[in-house]
């Protein structure tokens, strides 16, 4: 035994005691560091929980694939209304689904695909310019499941005066459309952004359920044997059950709004609002739709206006606040 013996145990009792008080400390440490971290998770749930009711439903982040087929010419438009090229009456139909009563709203459910620090997810619209430079009048099914079918995408009417065809214009504005949006931060996806393809009115739907578009707009302008008939009026779909019960009554809000708004800021002739269940780019489409039909091309004083970059405005200008609305953005 040394002699040293008994400092050395005072310096180990020291040493123990320093390192006891040390671990003290660091437990301490650690527990206020927990403590801050817990504040910061509950923070950041609440923040995360009042964005999400303040935004609402997300759309998906999803980009527009396109199957093509070869196309053929030709001409469906009827006298009255270029898009009402059904052979039967909806009514006459022994395919369709029978009609229901609207359910509640489909609101597409959320995604955090696309992830802003501030507003949440954006807002996704799809845009539809009607038609395409050339017609393709093979068959499809007019819904999920039905026998019978339409033409995958008639030719469109054609100004009047103006010569330019219904798909150009319904484009010019669609493309618009989209640059205007895009400044409100929305998300959008066109089915088409050129004259050159090929796809159905089926599948122009399907680009807008992958989207999972918080609505699907497709542009329209209308023509008529008769060219007096001026004016605008907005196409929805009917209720029909297992096709469009869950989106029927959302799109007829949407088509409320678009009416209104369009003719506010045109001041064109109010047609009023079109509830169809012929429409096959309404049956096959999962999130609300709405057809406006900005005007009539066969109508000279109309097709001249809808050929000027300010009336084009105008008929933005109002499908912008609709849209804006419906979305709960303004
Ligand atoms: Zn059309």
């Amino acid at each position: 035994m040394s002699p040293l013996q008994p400092r050395h145990r005072e310096t180990q009792e020291l040493i123990s005691r320093l390192e006891a008080r040390r671990a003290r400390r660091r437990r301490l440490r650690l527990l206020w560091a927990v403590a801050a971290l817990a504040v910061v998770v509950i923070i950041a749930a609440i923040g995360a929980t009042v964005l999400t009711q303040s935004s609402g439903p997300a759309g998906a982040t999803t980009s527009a694939t396109v199957a093509t087929s070869t196309g053929s010419s030709g001409s469906a438009v009827t006298p009255s209304s270029h898009i009402n090229t059904s052979l039967s009456h909806p009514s006459s139909s022994s395919t369709s689904p029978t009609s229901s009563t609207p359910s509640t709203s489909a609101a597409p459910s959320t995604s955090t695909t696309l992830v802003s620090t501030t507003t949440g997810p954006p807002k996704v619209v799809v845009i539809d310019p009607g038609h395409q430079a050339k017609p393709n009048l093979d068959p499809e099914p007019i819904g999920p499941g039905s026998t019978q079918t339409k033409a995958k995408v008639s030719s469109g009417t054609r100004g009047v005066v103006t010569g330019i065809p219904e798909s150009e214009l319904n484009l010019a504005i669609g493309l618009r459309l989209r640059k205007a949006l895009e400044a409100h931060g929305i998300k959008v996806v066109m089915t088409r952004s050129t004259q050159d393809v090929d796809i159905s009115n089926r599948e122009r739907s399907e680009i807008a359920n992958e989207a999972r578009a918080d609505l699907f707009i497709r542009i329209h302008a209308d023509g008529n044997g008769n060219p007096e008939v001026n004016g605008i009026h907005t196409l929805y779909p009917a209720s029909i059950r297992g096709w469009t019960d869950d989106i029927a009554a959302r799109s007829k809000e949407a088509a409320v709004l678009v009416q209104r708004e369009l003719i506010k800021a045109t001041g064109a002739r109010n047609r009023g609002l079109d509830e169809r269940s012929d429409l096959t780019g309404f049956n096959w489409s999962d999130v609300p739709v709405v057809l406006p039909e900005i005007g009539y091309m066969t109508n000279p004083t109309e097709d001249r206006l809808l050929a000027t970059d300010a009336y084009r405005d105008k008929i933005v200008h109002g499908l912008v606040e609709a849209i804006l609305q419906f979305l709960g953005l303004q």
